[in-house]
């Protein structure tokens, strides 16, 4: 036999309170491991923003410079291929270039004619400012200055004319600073030898140069011309002249974002016309912005409020639980209370009715004895209300436990009917046992017989004298089906739905006359339902009742 009680009631609290706890620790867990998650995705998918914004600013200076570069290499050619050029064809020159449209931020282009030669490379060489285009205010402050007596154009111009290459100056101030804010500047050469080819060795290059076609730059201006066009720059940027990033080296700063933190940075260096520029790059507010990052505090703030939302919930569960246990405690405290309550009494007056019934104080007049009977049958009836609500509430309340068996059906059939025999005859009600296959259930015997008794006492208390019930079973599938009709008064079809429910009885008044408690139907329904079965009706008013029993059939296996 095997034996499964229901745990008992009791048991239950002492997890549910920290459910709620529980429930929000897992969702914060959550919370967390989504946005960390999120974090990391965000964090390198904005680095990798970042690393391009990056490599296109960088491309754009490199870009920007090379054209410089060319335009000035032009301008060279037009003095290698002629022993002099007069300065109107240098200005229709640079005229066709225009400068404004395609080389912005270029200050001019110009051309310094070396006055005196020192073949030894030393600082006795002398030049002049000939021609600077366009000649604007800046650019004529300008003309006739000797660039090599300074010692960082000189370093450049020295470069350019020994390597034969075009030289990048360090940050200088231009001499056409004479209004305005002033601008960190910078100077492009591109040497120009006598004859049209570059001279082969260091002394020939020393000793043939003419010159220098040059552009002068003011960095701002500059910056402004490569980058002024973008409508939404991601990153600011810092160019210093050399490998130092300090002040005294800064040629360009972007504008400062007051406030603004950058979240990412890069430093590298830039190489043009042998001069190499640190540029310090800083993602700018509008690139944050666009990044992934506020997303992670949007799921981390949608996380804490689902968390906090499911934590409330499950605490509001929790304590309707809590109540409901609560509840069902004092039924049973009420219940057991009533158990012993009445039924003491209940016992003393059936106790006392026996002393009177065998007359033992003294003989009973018929009187006496009729008075005597309905005292008991009253008794009798009482008692019987208070054990179905008293079993009704343990089954409810899962205190019922069941002990499961093979049980032959015919036997179980035969021991209810014995029961039964008697109430059967007296009311003249013709009992007939149709038989069925030899088949057993799985099923505890004391509860199928208590469902077998309540179904026959009930076909036999609602059919009228002269009528008849009938027992039948067979096998369906997996079930055995226990048929029990009646020719009894039947259910009006609208009570048929009702009639498994407590305390339903389907008219009041006759029931009075048949005594019962409504809960009988009730009983015989859970039970059936925990032993894995059902149980059924068809009825019709005046016809009788079919009242049918599935239970699981038994494992012939195991038999
Ligand atoms: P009771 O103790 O009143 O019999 P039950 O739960 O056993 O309680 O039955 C509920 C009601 O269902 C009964 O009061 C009766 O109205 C109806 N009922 C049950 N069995 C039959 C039947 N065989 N024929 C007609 N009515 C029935």
């Amino acid at each position: 036999m095997e034996r499964e009680d229901a745990a008992p009631a009791s048991v239950r609290p002492a997890t549910s309170g920290r459910a709620p706890w529980m429930v929000l620790a897992a969702s914060l867990l959550l919370t967390c491991a989504a946005a960390a998650l999120t974090a990391m995705g965000a964090r390198s998918h904005d680095n990798e923003r970042f690393e391009n914004a990056v490599q296109s600013a960088g491309d754009r200076i490199r870009a920007r410079l090379e054209v410089y570069l060319t335009a000035l290499r032009g301008a060279a050619a037009l003095f290698a291929s002629q022993d002099s050029v007069a300065p109107e064809a240098f200005r229709r020159y640079v005229d066709r270039l225009d400068l404004q449209r395609h080389y912005p931020g270029i200050q001019g282009v110009g051309w310094t004619v070396r006055l005196r030669a020192d073949t030894s490379g030393g600082a006795a060489e002398a030049y002049e400012i000939r021609f600077l285009e366009p000649l604007d205010r800046r650019n004529r402050a300008a003309i006739g200055y000797d660039m090599y007596s300074d010692s960082t154009r000189r370093a450049a111009m020295a470069r350019a004319r020994d390597t034969g290459m075009p030289a990048m100056s360090g940050r200088v101030r231009l001499v056409q600073e004479i209004f305005g804010p002033e601008q960190a500047g910078f100077l492009l050469y591109v040497p120009v030898y006598e004859g049209s080819r570059t001279p082969p060795t260091l002394a020939t290059r020393r000793a043939r140069l003419r010159g220098f076609v040059y552009a002068p730059f003011r960095a701002d201006d500059l910056f402004a011309g490569i980058f002024g066009t973008e409508a939404e720059p991601r990153v600011s940027f810092a160019v210093h002249d050399g490998a130092r990033a300090d002040s005294a080296s800064l040629l360009h700063a972007s504008p400062i974002e007051p406030g603004h933190r950058a979240s990412f940075e890069h430093v590298e260096s830039l190489e043009t016309a042998g001069r190499r520029w640190t540029v310090r790059y800083a993602s700018v507010r509008g690139f944050e912005e666009g990044g992934r990052e506020p997303l992670v505090a949007m799921i981390f703030l949608a996380g804490l409020v689902v968390s906090t939302w499911l934590f409330l919930l499950a605490r509001a569960q929790s304590r309707a639980r809590s109540a409901a246990e609560e509840a069902n405690r004092a039924k049973s405290a009420f219940l057991a209370t009533m158990s012993h309550e009445l039924r003491t009494p209940l016992n003393a007056i059936a106790g006392y009715v026996d002393l009177l019934d065998m007359e033992l104080p003294g003989p009973l007049n018929v009187r006496q004895r009729a008075y005597l009977d309905r005292i008991q049958r009253a008794q009798h009836h009482l008692l019987g209300v208070i054990n179905d609500v008293l079993s009704f509430a343990k089954l409810e309340a899962g205190h019922v436990a069941l002990q499961r068996s093979d049980v032959p059906v015919p036997v179980v059939i035969a021991e209810a009917e014995a029961l039964i025999a008697t109430q059967a005859a007296t009311a003249g009600v013709r009992f007939r046992d149709d038989g069925g296959p030899p088949v057993s259930v799985r099923a505890d015997p004391e509860k199928l017989r208590q469902i077998l008794i309540n179904l026959f006492t009930n076909a036999v208390k609602f059919t009228n004298a002269g009528g008849s019930v009938m027992v039948r079973w067979r096998a369906e599938g997996a079930q055995v089906a226990i048929e029990v009709e009646d020719t009894g008064i039947g259910i009006p079809p609208d009570r048929l739905p009702h009639i498994f429910e407590p305390f339903v009885q389907v008219d009041a008044d006759l029931t009075r006359i048949r005594q019962g408690s409504g809960l009988g139907l009730a009983i015989s329904a859970e039970l059936a339902h925990r032993m894995g079965g059902t149980l059924d009706v068809r009825s019709a008013v005046g016809a009788g009742s079919t009242f049918t029993l599935s239970l699981p059939a038994a494992d012939p296996r195991r038999s």
